[in-house]
């Protein structure tokens, strides 16, 4: 598992591509949506609260950045014919995708496995791994149309080693790694297709909060901190790398 926080992204990394980014309108996807637009890119921005979407397409729009798009969509009831005619908006609009940014995600609870909601552990399961993986295959065409693309998929260190109480969120990240090896296996013979998996380690957002709660958040890494491997996964600098597991910082001890 390597890290790229050294990573220095040129101003013009993401010039002319499309990049779609989920859970956009908050925490580490608000980040990133704001960082790819910053390198040029036209940021597709998804997630389900419409007001937050457009603050930070108005922030980018503040910054001079390529005109946005909004998504809304919630993962929770969102079918395939939603994810096909999201695949035959964007075709109509841009006719390819240079980038996806499978961010948005759902706690659930940290409790022991005995008193789990199993209707709690399908919406996290639906958040974090359904819901993402037929959205990839009805996007697949329109990747495969870009010269370039990248997708990456956010795990966590709790899908990478098993943890007490972490639960559905816990499987979900490791069905995250299981499902990219899949993939980046079957695009083998595609190169400019990659798909990774990118683990964010401890940020300060509200989901690090919500699972951390007696954390001082001015010990964690920004959001802002963090981008250089997010940048560099998603520019032509990672062309070529496909199947692998990042860090976007040292790992530490929570
Ligand atoms: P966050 O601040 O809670 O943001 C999560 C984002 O996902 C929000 O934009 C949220 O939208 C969106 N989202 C949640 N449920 C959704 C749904 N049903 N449909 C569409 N969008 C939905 O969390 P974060 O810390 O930035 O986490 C981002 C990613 O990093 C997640 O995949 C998380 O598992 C992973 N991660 C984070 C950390 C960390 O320390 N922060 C560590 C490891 C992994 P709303 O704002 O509208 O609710």
């Amino acid at each position: 598992m390597s890290c790229k926080i050294d990573y220095q992204a040129p101003a013009d990394l993401l010039e002319n591509r499309i990049v779609l980014v989920t859970g956009a309108g908050d925490g580490i996807g608000r980040t990133a949506a704001l960082s790819y637009a910053r390198h040029g890119a036209t940021v597709i921005l998804l997630g389900r609260t419409i007001e937050k979407l457009e603050r930070v397409y108005d922030e980018i729009e503040a910054a001079g950045g390529p005109q946005p798009a909004i998504f809304p969509l919630n993962f929770e009831g969102a079918t395939l014919h939603d994810f096909d005619e999201m695949a035959r908006t964007l075709d109509k609009e841009f006719g390819r995708l240079d980038g996806l940014l499978h961010n948005a995600g759902l706690l659930g609870r940290i409790t022991p496995f005995d008193q789990y909601d199993p209707e709690l552990w399908e919406q996290v399961m639906q958040v974090n791994i359904n819901g993402p993986i037929w959205m990839t295959q009805a996007l697949l065409p329109l990747l495969q149309n870009a010269d370039d693309a990248s997708i990456i998929f956010t795990s966590s260190s709790v899908g990478r080693k098993g943890r007490a109480y972490w639960g559905a969120y816990s499987v979900s990240k490791f069905a995250t790694e299981g499902f990219v090896e899949v993939l980046a296996d079957e695009l083998e013979s595609q190169p400019n297709l990659r798909v990774n998996t990118l683990n964010p380690g401890a940020t300060r957002t509200q989901m690090r909060q919500s699972a951390y709660p007696g954390e001082d958040p001015a010990t964690l890494r920004t959001p802002e901190d963090i981008m250089p491997t997010y940048l560099w996964l998603m520019g032509a600098d990672s062309a070529g790398v496909s199947g692998q597991k990042f860090d976007a910082q040292p790992p530490r001890q929570s």
